[in-house]
Protein backbone atom coordinates (compact mmCIF):
# COMPACT_ATOMS: atom_id res chain seq x y z
CA UNK A 1 0.00 0.00 0.00
CA UNK A 2 1.66 3.18 -0.67
CA UNK A 3 1.93 5.87 2.25
CA UNK A 4 -1.21 7.90 1.44
CA UNK A 5 -3.33 4.97 1.27
CA UNK A 6 -2.11 3.73 4.90
CA UNK A 7 -2.42 7.76 6.11
CA UNK A 8 -5.93 7.16 5.01
CA UNK A 9 -6.13 3.71 6.53
CA UNK A 10 -4.91 5.14 10.07
CA UNK A 11 -6.66 8.59 9.95
CA UNK A 12 -9.96 6.13 9.33
CA UNK A 13 -8.81 3.68 12.24
CA UNK A 14 -8.57 6.91 14.20
CA UNK A 15 -12.30 8.22 13.20
CA UNK A 16 -13.60 4.74 14.51
CA UNK A 17 -11.72 4.73 17.81
CA UNK A 18 -12.70 8.55 18.61
CA UNK A 19 -16.46 7.26 17.90
CA UNK A 20 -16.28 4.09 20.09
CA UNK A 21 -14.89 5.92 22.72
CA UNK A 22 -18.11 9.25 22.26
CA UNK A 23 -20.41 6.04 21.56
CA UNK A 24 -21.12 7.89 18.35
CA UNK A 25 -21.94 5.98 15.35
CA UNK A 26 -19.43 6.22 13.25
CA UNK A 27 -20.86 7.04 9.72
CA UNK A 28 -22.31 10.16 10.95
CA UNK A 29 -19.06 11.51 10.82
CA UNK A 30 -17.83 12.49 7.01
CA UNK A 31 -14.31 13.38 5.92
CA UNK A 32 -13.12 15.79 3.94
CA UNK A 33 -10.04 15.05 2.51
CA UNK A 34 -8.61 19.24 2.50
CA UNK A 35 -6.22 19.04 -0.62
CA UNK A 36 -5.50 22.35 -1.00
CA UNK A 37 -2.04 22.63 -1.86
CA UNK A 38 -1.50 18.91 -2.72
CA UNK A 39 -0.99 17.05 -5.94
CA UNK A 40 -3.80 16.03 -8.25
CA UNK A 41 -1.87 12.53 -8.21
CA UNK A 42 -2.14 12.37 -4.59
CA UNK A 43 -5.97 12.84 -4.68
CA UNK A 44 -5.97 10.67 -7.23
CA UNK A 45 -4.35 8.07 -5.30
CA UNK A 46 -6.85 8.65 -2.04
CA UNK A 47 -10.06 8.79 -4.29
CA UNK A 48 -8.99 5.10 -5.46
CA UNK A 49 -8.63 3.93 -1.77
CA UNK A 50 -12.51 5.20 -1.61
CA UNK A 51 -12.15 8.60 0.31
CA UNK A 52 -14.73 10.88 -2.34
CA UNK A 53 -15.11 14.08 -0.77
CA UNK A 54 -12.39 16.36 -1.21
CA UNK A 55 -11.70 20.59 0.42
CA UNK A 56 -10.27 23.03 -1.90
CA UNK A 57 -9.77 26.75 -1.08
CA UNK A 58 -8.78 28.14 -4.09
CA UNK A 59 -10.75 28.38 -7.31
CA UNK A 60 -8.20 28.36 -10.06
CA UNK A 61 -6.09 25.69 -7.98
CA UNK A 62 -9.08 23.57 -7.71
CA UNK A 63 -10.31 23.66 -11.17
CA UNK A 64 -7.39 22.89 -12.38
CA UNK A 65 -7.10 19.57 -10.35
CA UNK A 66 -10.65 18.83 -11.74
CA UNK A 67 -9.96 18.94 -15.34
CA UNK A 68 -7.28 16.61 -14.00
CA UNK A 69 -9.50 14.21 -12.46
CA UNK A 70 -12.63 14.18 -14.35
CA UNK A 71 -12.64 10.62 -14.63
CA UNK A 72 -13.05 9.76 -10.87
CA UNK A 73 -16.71 10.01 -8.50
CA UNK A 74 -15.45 12.82 -6.23
CA UNK A 75 -16.86 15.50 -4.86
CA UNK A 76 -15.78 18.67 -4.18
CA UNK A 77 -16.13 21.52 -1.08
CA UNK A 78 -15.12 25.24 -1.84
CA UNK A 79 -13.62 25.77 1.72
CA UNK A 80 -11.81 29.19 1.30
CA UNK A 81 -12.30 32.78 1.19
CA UNK A 82 -15.15 34.01 -1.79
CA UNK A 83 -14.72 36.69 -3.50
CA UNK A 84 -17.92 37.52 -5.19
CA UNK A 85 -16.51 37.76 -8.78
CA UNK A 86 -15.89 33.81 -8.72
CA UNK A 87 -19.37 32.65 -7.08
CA UNK A 88 -20.02 31.91 -10.54
CA UNK A 89 -17.27 29.52 -11.28
CA UNK A 90 -18.00 28.08 -7.64
CA UNK A 91 -21.35 27.69 -7.94
CA UNK A 92 -21.18 25.62 -11.46
CA UNK A 93 -18.08 23.46 -9.83
CA UNK A 94 -18.65 22.49 -6.59
CA UNK A 95 -21.30 20.43 -5.25
CA UNK A 96 -20.61 22.18 -1.49
CA UNK A 97 -19.64 25.52 -0.93
CA UNK A 98 -18.74 25.85 3.13
CA UNK A 99 -17.61 29.08 3.37
CA UNK A 100 -20.90 31.47 2.80
CA UNK A 101 -20.67 34.84 5.05
CA UNK A 102 -22.58 37.41 3.41
CA UNK A 103 -25.83 37.44 1.60
CA UNK A 104 -24.34 39.17 -1.02
CA UNK A 105 -23.08 35.81 -2.31
CA UNK A 106 -25.77 33.78 -1.77
CA UNK A 107 -28.09 35.92 -4.64
CA UNK A 108 -24.61 35.34 -6.67
CA UNK A 109 -24.57 31.72 -6.20
CA UNK A 110 -28.04 30.92 -6.71
CA UNK A 111 -28.22 32.79 -9.84
CA UNK A 112 -25.26 31.12 -11.29
CA UNK A 113 -26.01 27.17 -10.44
CA UNK A 114 -27.78 25.73 -13.05
CA UNK A 115 -31.27 24.30 -12.46
CA UNK A 116 -30.09 21.17 -13.99
CA UNK A 117 -27.86 20.33 -11.73
CA UNK A 118 -28.48 19.18 -8.07
CA UNK A 119 -28.59 21.66 -5.41
CA UNK A 120 -25.55 23.38 -4.23
CA UNK A 121 -25.33 22.17 -0.86
CA UNK A 122 -24.41 25.16 1.19
CA UNK A 123 -23.18 25.72 4.66
CA UNK A 124 -22.70 28.80 6.73
CA UNK A 125 -19.46 29.73 7.95
CA UNK A 126 -20.00 31.47 11.32
CA UNK A 127 -16.91 33.22 13.16
CA UNK A 128 -18.60 32.31 16.67
CA UNK A 129 -15.96 33.96 18.94
CA UNK A 130 -15.66 37.24 16.85
CA UNK A 131 -12.30 36.77 15.60
CA UNK A 132 -11.01 39.80 14.04
CA UNK A 133 -8.63 38.01 11.46
CA UNK A 134 -11.04 35.52 11.07
CA UNK A 135 -13.43 34.73 7.99
CA UNK A 136 -17.36 34.20 8.72
CA UNK A 137 -20.55 35.46 9.78
CA UNK A 138 -20.95 37.02 13.58
CA UNK A 139 -23.25 34.42 15.48
CA UNK A 140 -26.17 37.77 15.50
CA UNK A 141 -26.18 37.69 11.74
CA UNK A 142 -26.07 33.91 11.29
CA UNK A 143 -29.47 33.68 10.36
CA UNK A 144 -30.34 36.32 7.93
CA UNK A 145 -27.74 34.42 5.94
CA UNK A 146 -29.27 31.05 6.44
CA UNK A 147 -32.79 32.34 5.48
CA UNK A 148 -31.44 34.01 2.17
CA UNK A 149 -29.91 30.68 1.73
CA UNK A 150 -33.07 28.88 2.76
CA UNK A 151 -35.22 30.84 0.29
CA UNK A 152 -33.10 30.83 -2.53
CA UNK A 153 -33.57 28.50 -5.78
CA UNK A 154 -30.70 25.70 -6.42
CA UNK A 155 -29.46 25.87 -3.16
CA UNK A 156 -29.62 23.47 -0.74
CA UNK A 157 -29.01 24.60 3.25
CA UNK A 158 -27.16 22.18 5.33
CA UNK A 159 -25.51 23.49 8.53
CA UNK A 160 -22.79 25.31 9.27
CA UNK A 161 -18.50 25.27 9.04
CA UNK A 162 -16.85 26.57 11.52
CA UNK A 163 -12.53 27.61 12.70
CA UNK A 164 -12.52 27.97 16.28
CA UNK A 165 -9.29 29.99 17.98
CA UNK A 166 -6.05 27.41 17.78
CA UNK A 167 -6.09 26.06 21.37
CA UNK A 168 -3.69 23.90 23.08
CA UNK A 169 -5.92 23.51 25.97
CA UNK A 170 -8.27 19.99 25.10
CA UNK A 171 -10.65 21.01 27.77
CA UNK A 172 -11.22 24.95 26.51
CA UNK A 173 -10.79 23.03 23.21
CA UNK A 174 -14.00 21.06 23.58
CA UNK A 175 -15.58 23.12 25.29
CA UNK A 176 -15.77 25.50 22.56
CA UNK A 177 -16.40 22.87 20.32
CA UNK A 178 -19.26 22.70 22.56
CA UNK A 179 -20.45 26.29 22.45
CA UNK A 180 -20.36 25.53 18.50
CA UNK A 181 -22.58 23.11 18.12
CA UNK A 182 -24.84 24.62 20.79
CA UNK A 183 -24.88 27.32 18.59
CA UNK A 184 -25.69 24.99 15.36
CA UNK A 185 -28.70 23.24 17.21
CA UNK A 186 -30.43 26.13 18.01
CA UNK A 187 -30.20 27.47 14.45
CA UNK A 188 -31.28 23.85 13.31
CA UNK A 189 -34.59 24.83 15.36
CA UNK A 190 -35.66 27.29 12.66
CA UNK A 191 -34.30 25.75 9.57
CA UNK A 192 -35.03 22.11 9.23
CA UNK A 193 -33.10 21.65 6.08
CA UNK A 194 -29.68 21.68 7.84
CA UNK A 195 -28.22 18.43 8.78
CA UNK A 196 -24.24 18.88 8.55
CA UNK A 197 -21.89 20.78 11.65
CA UNK A 198 -18.27 21.15 9.55
CA UNK A 199 -15.66 21.26 12.42
CA UNK A 200 -12.72 19.93 13.04
CA UNK A 201 -9.51 19.36 11.26
CA UNK A 202 -6.09 17.43 11.77
CA UNK A 203 -5.72 19.17 14.85
CA UNK A 204 -8.66 18.72 16.60
CA UNK A 205 -11.34 16.47 15.18
CA UNK A 206 -11.02 14.21 17.96
CA UNK A 207 -12.40 17.17 20.44
CA UNK A 208 -14.50 17.96 17.58
CA UNK A 209 -16.23 14.64 17.20
CA UNK A 210 -16.84 14.20 20.79
CA UNK A 211 -18.65 17.72 20.59
CA UNK A 212 -21.09 16.59 17.75
CA UNK A 213 -19.14 17.60 14.83
CA UNK A 214 -20.57 15.37 12.02
CA UNK A 215 -17.93 16.75 9.11
CA UNK A 216 -14.42 16.68 9.72
CA UNK A 217 -11.83 18.46 7.23
CA UNK A 218 -8.50 17.14 7.47
CA UNK A 219 -5.75 18.54 5.39
CA UNK A 220 -1.89 17.50 6.74
CA UNK A 221 -2.87 14.90 8.91
CA UNK A 222 -3.75 12.67 5.75
CA UNK A 223 -1.71 14.25 2.80
CA UNK A 224 1.20 15.61 4.98
CA UNK A 225 2.53 19.03 4.74
CA UNK A 226 1.69 21.19 1.69
CA UNK A 227 3.50 22.35 -0.72
C1 LIG B 1 -6.68 24.05 5.44
C2 LIG B 1 -8.02 23.90 6.04
C3 LIG B 1 -8.37 22.73 6.75
C4 LIG B 1 -7.42 21.58 6.99
O1 LIG B 1 -6.40 21.93 7.88
P1 LIG B 1 -5.34 20.84 8.40
O2 LIG B 1 -4.81 21.43 9.65
O3 LIG B 1 -4.32 20.71 7.32
O4 LIG B 1 -6.08 19.58 8.63
C5 LIG B 1 -9.67 22.65 7.23
N1 LIG B 1 -10.56 23.64 7.05
C6 LIG B 1 -10.26 24.77 6.39
C7 LIG B 1 -11.32 25.82 6.22
C8 LIG B 1 -8.98 24.94 5.86
O5 LIG B 1 -8.69 26.06 5.20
Amino acid sequence: MNRIASRLEVLQQEIAKTCAKGSIFQDNVRLIAVSKRQSAEKIRQLALQGQVEFGENQLQEALSKMSQLVDLPVKWHFIGTIQSRKCKAIAENFDWVQSVDRIKLVDKLATARKPQQKPLNVCIQVNLFHEAQKAGVKPEAAKLVAAAVESADNLSLRGIMALPPKQMDKVVQRRQFEEINNFYQQLKQDFSTMDTLSMGMSGDFQQAIFAGSNMIRVGTGLFGERS
